[in-house]
């Protein structure tokens, strides 16, 4: 069945859960933020950079977590960074994908 994932979502991990009920949408989502950074004596906008951070999100058992990042920033290439963030998220979005047994509560 195909399943569309959320907006920015780089990479997913089926959670222990929702493999046993085949539910694709029990998943361990790795995001990656960018938020412009601020000077930090004047906390102004410094233009051109922005603060990067990895995070993940479970939709089984609604943990979010920041993985990594920031003050990171970027400079050239914001690609890189983003699959570099993505990169050092994926051991903690496997990790709690493997033990995460957590249902959502039925909405209908
Ligand atoms: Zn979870």
């Amino acid at each position: 069945m195909p399943e569309t994932w959320p907006e920015g979502v780089i990479a997913r991990y089926l959670t222990a859960a929702g493999a046993a009920l085949a539910d694709p949408a029990l998943a361990v989502d790795i995001t990656v933020d960018a938020v412009p950074s601020l000077h930090p004596q004047t906390y102004e906008v410094q233009p051109g950079l922005l603060d990067m951070s990895g995070r993940i999100t479970c939709s089984g058992c609604g943990t979010t977590a920041e993985t990594c990042g920031g003050n990171e920033y970027y400079e050239a290439s914001r690609e890189d960074m983003t699959r570099y963030l993505a990169d050092r998220s994926r051991p903690a979005a496997q990790s709690h994908a493997e033990t995460c047994r957590a249902m959502p509560r039925p909405t209908a």
